[in-house]
């Protein structure tokens, strides 16, 4: 019987009970999502290259004589096999190995292996290449065309992903139809649909032919790859349309408006609301007011003024007598909602509870108490607000400071909080802007509201980029002047990626040396390691000015807000990316003074580095910023790593791909006009198995 596409995995041979949980792991549940499992790369086992003329990091096919094998008990113990063909030698280099392969490795033998060559101790060497072994000198490469390298998961080898592709591309690819008709395409696309059917395309991407280009499959630009990455994009895109239809079937409590308090509340402030800030806040207060749960992005540059509009939100929620959180990624951001929101708040009566994993027990068990009553109507802390301890009486707004968005576990985290068919409006406030074309495309699920424009008065940070060899002195020297002038000063210690003790031991040994250096001066320390209570005071001094200059890690990048600091020091600049560098950078320019801010490299500066500092330089403006951004680096971080449940693609890549971007939409609103029963095949097909994250 023939294999259907919408058949489980199970119907291949091959494919048990057990291997079904392993697919599952990588979104592949039915025969269909066998075949839009497509390889991420391919490898070039055609050719041979000779020995003499291998580079490291060269992927390839070699043969070679055996001259001689060894086990050597090195940092670990391995089996290294020396080879040679005339031209020069390769050491093949095992860790695991048994007697019989031992034994193989008789000198005079031949070897044909394809692995990838890296610079040994005394040659190149595979490690662990893939081999054959043979008696007479072979010829040829391992492999007649491109080999297909699929993404994968523990316990499912690439000989397996060949077999299962193997089955379905000969018995379930005729069934698969076109989805997306020509006249819905831009131009540009038309030909790619032209040049290749979908199921020609998919064949060439499993199986590349003779005539298949690596750089061109490397590079996604051939006719297949396009016309697959379009249709992927439409399709992730129409799901989160879906996503918003489902999110608006929910019921979420109206909250109305009480005018009179919100303009109390504004004439309490110090300042006058500026034009932007006052039209989000009635965006989002009309959001309130339905009753369909919202959802809206708030992107605004540092320092524009996000806090207060999500301060009139919370107002607007516990006017109704009903409960608002308002969450930060990092305890220490957290914390300074924490003060503003009780110096605000205070004066009109309206308590507000503090949450984080760190907090004492005792006060833990009191917040708890108080927000399952509905005592408390305010919470503010880290995620542990959303965590399955916490009970609510009738929660109706959800505010998250510095995060794109909620992962898939977040968002069902949130749904457990209330009754079923019920949810919060949600709030999300960032100062990376995501631009236009991405947000289209990536965020089609949510409202999007723009502060543009800063508070009066504030003055462009002046940015400065310096070799940090020849000018630290001179640096030091300058802060030394600027607090003796009664300024205060951060210097940033450089990003260690993944460890936050080498960070925190870092910022240590500068703290040592600047105090040492500026004896005079009070200089405090401020990094990940610290306890809370102990961060908390260092910040508040620093506050308060009783420290002249705060030494800190990067963990100081959001919403510390000290508007007597205009000087900043950033060191090993060259590390960081542009959206982080630019959100440290707004930790100055925060009050009247003119700002500075002293970016330090070290040498030699890459290309891309060079090109982000020179950004900096040139410019304040976070929207022209994140364009550039998506420019140099592409979306990948934009989006990438700092937010949980980040999309992934079968066959897009955001980061390669940003030139479709902008066709996204304009396709998806074609389609939807011309063929509207497309769209949930479409989203079936590439998205399918992930409808849970639809659900979320
Ligand atoms: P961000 O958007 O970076 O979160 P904040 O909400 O922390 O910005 O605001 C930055 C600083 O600007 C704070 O000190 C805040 O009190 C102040 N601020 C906010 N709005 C205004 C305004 N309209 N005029 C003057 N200062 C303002
Ligand atoms: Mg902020």
């Amino acid at each position: 019987m023939a294999i259907r596409l919408s058949d489980p995995v199970t119907a291949l041979t091959g494919v048990g009970p057990q291997m079904a949980v392993k697919l599952a792991r990588v979104h592949v549940q039915r025969v269909e999502d066998v075949l839009f499992h497509l390889p991420n790369r391919y490898e070039d086992r055609t050719k041979v290259t000779e020995l003499g003329a291998l580079l490291p990091g060269m992927a390839t096919v070699i043969i070679g004589q055996i001259e001689v094998a060894q086990v050597v008990y090195g940092r670990r113990r391995s089996l290294l096999v020396k080879l040679s063909d005339g031209t020069g030698y390769l050491t093949m280099r095992m860790f695991y190995f048994n007697r019989a392969q031992e034994k193989a490795f008789q000198r005079g033998l031949w070897l044909k292996a394809f692995g990838e060559v890296r610079q040994g101790p005394s040659s190149f060497e595979m490690i662990h290449p893939e081999y054959r072994i043979s008696s007479s000198e072979p010829s040829g490469g391992m492999d007649s065309v491109l080999t297909p390298v699929y993404p994968t998961t523990e316990g499912v080898s690439q000989a397996l992903w060949r077999k299962l592709t193997d089955q379905v591309l000969k018995q379930a690819l005729p069934q698969v139809v076109e989805l997306i008709q020509q006249d819905c395409l831009p131009d540009q696309y038309k030909l790619a649909y032209q040049t290749s059917g979908l199921q020609q395309a998919l064949q060439i991407l499993h199986r590349p032919d003779g005539d298949s280009s690596l750089g061109e499959l490397q590079a996604a630009t051939g006719a297949a790859h396009q016309r697959l990455i379009i249709e992927e994009l439409v399709a992730h895109h129409f799901s989160l349309r879906k996503s918003k239809a489902a999110r608006e079937q929910d019921r979420a409590p109206r909250l109305s408006e009480d005018k009179n308090r919100a303009s109390r509340f504004i004439d309490s402030l110090p300042f006058t609301l500026t034009n932007a800030q006052q039209r989000v806040a009635r965006e989002v207060a009309n959001d309130l007011e339905t009753q369909n749960p919202s959802l809206r992005l708030i992107q605004g540059d540092v320092g524009s003024g996000k806090t207060v509009v999500a301060a009139l939100a919370i107002l607007q929620a516990v006017s109704n007598n009903t409960q608002a959180v308002l969450m930060a990624p990092t305890e220490l951001l957290a914390e300074q909602h924490y003060q503003t929101l009780k110096a605000w708040f205070e004066p009109l009566h309206i308590a507000v509870g503090w949450l984080a994993s760190k907090t004492p027990a005792k006060q833990k068990t009191s917040t708890l108490n108080a927000l399952k009553t509905g005592q408390l109507l305010l919470a503010v802390g880290t995620h542990a607000l959303i965590q399955e301890a916490v009970d609510y009486k009738n929660l109706a707004l959800v505010i998250i400071d510095e995060q794109h968005r909620f992962g898939v576990e977040q968002r069902l985290a949130l749904r457990a909080k209330t009754p079923e068919g019920v949810a919060p409006h949600q709030l999300v406030m960032t100062a990376t802007p995501i631009p236009r074309t991405l947000a289209m495309t990536l965020y089609a699920d949510l409202d999007v509201s723009s502060i543009d424009e800063l508070p009066p008065g504030r003055k462009m940070v002046e940015t400065v980029v310096m070799p940090a060899e020849s000018r630290r002195a001179d640096v030091v020297e300058r802060v030394k002047t600027a607090c003796e002038q009664g300024r205060q000063v951060y210097w940033v210690c450089p990003l260690i990626d993944e460890s936050e003790a080498l960070e925190a031991q870092a910022a240590t040994e500068v703290h040592a040396e600047l105090s040492g250096a500026l004896s005079k001066l009070n200089v405090g320390l401020v990094h990940g390691r610290l306890k809370p209570k102990e961060k908390e005071t260092v910040m508040a001094q620093f506050r308060a000015g009783e420290l002249d200059m705060l030494v800190a890690t990067t963990v100081i990048e959001v919403g510390v807000d000290v508007p007597n600091a205009s000087l900043m020091v950033v060191e090993n600049a060259e590390r960081m990316g542009l959206a982080q560098l630019h959100q440290l950078r707004g930790r100055v320019g925060r009050g009247s003074e003119q700002s500075f801010c002293i970016l330090l490299y070290n040498t030699p500066l890459g290309a891309i580095a060079k090109k982000r500092l020179q950004t900096l330089r040139e410019t304040n403006d976070g929207f022209l910023i994140a364009e550039k951004d998506l420019e140099i680096r592409g979306a990948g971080e934009l989006l990438g790593t700092r937010q949980t449940g980040s999309v992934s693609f079968k066959i897009a890549d955001l980061m390669r791909d940003q030139h479709v971007l902008a066709h996204v939409a304009p396709t998806a609103n074609k389609i939807l006009q011309t063929h509207p029963q497309t769209v949930e095949p479409l989203i079936e097909r590439w998205v399918g198995s992930k409808e849970d994250y639809v659900n979320a």
